[in-house]
């Protein structure tokens, strides 16, 4: 039997209690009005996160007033070019150096995965998920495991990509895709995390 429990966007759990996962993440939540929005605590790729939206009033796309922890796109990484370092987003390939080209709104419809891309993703060292098992379609980790990940994911200086070796075979997920999709589950009464097998993609 497998229970699935929302939990906010942006907040992790510890028992069955909701609690920030800030400071350790990679934003934290600002009170704008009635409502929160997200801040980002680092470096995010201005061309795929969804900051912007249309609005009808001005007929121009304007920074959005409330946004999402998972609005942003963290999953950057670096290269290296004549022994220089610059920031490149492994989600879209945009290099951060460069000016946002056509970000249109309203929604994520400019985000393009190229080829190159792809292959930086995968660059990225694969960190094994310990004792993942396949359950109901969620690739299953318990608590400890999904925050050793999730905190790996913020120290290293290489990017890392989670990995559960099933079958045979590797699948591997983005870091901001398994800190953003994850689910927390109850299997055969044991609290554990899971993850959509959706989200994999096999290395
Ligand atoms: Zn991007």
């Amino acid at each position: 039997m497998v229970t699935v429990r929302d939990v906010p966007e942006g907040q992790a759990m510890s028992g069955w209690e909701v609690y920030d996962f800030a400071p350790d993440d990679f934003t934290y939540e600002r009170q704008m009005g009635k409502n929160t929005t997200a801040v980002p605590l680092t470096v995010y790729c201005p061309q795929c996160s969804d900051t912007t939206a249309y609005d009808r009033r001005v007929n121009a796309v304007v920074p959005k007033w409330t946004i999402n922890h998972s609005d942003y796109v963290f999953n950057v990484g670096y290269q290296e070019e004549d022994g220089k370092k610059f920031a490149v987003c492994l989600n879209c390939g945009h290099d951060l150096r460069d000016e946002v080209k056509g970000k249109a709104a309203p929604k994520k419809s400019t985000r393009k995965i190229t080829r190159k891309s792809q292959e930086r993703t995968l660059a990225a060292t694969p960190e094994l998920i310990e004792d993942v098992k396949f359950e109901d379609g969620y690739f299953t980790m318990t608590v400890d495991e999904f925050k050793r990940i999730a905190k790996k994911g913020h120290q290293v200086s290489h990017s890392i990509t989670p990995a559960a070796e099933f079958g045979g075979t590797l699948y591997v997920i983005s870091l901001s895709k398994f800190i953003t999709f994850w689910k927390e589950l109850e299997i055969n009464g044991t609290r554990k995390v899971g993850i959509p097998r959706i989200y994999f993609q096999e290395a």
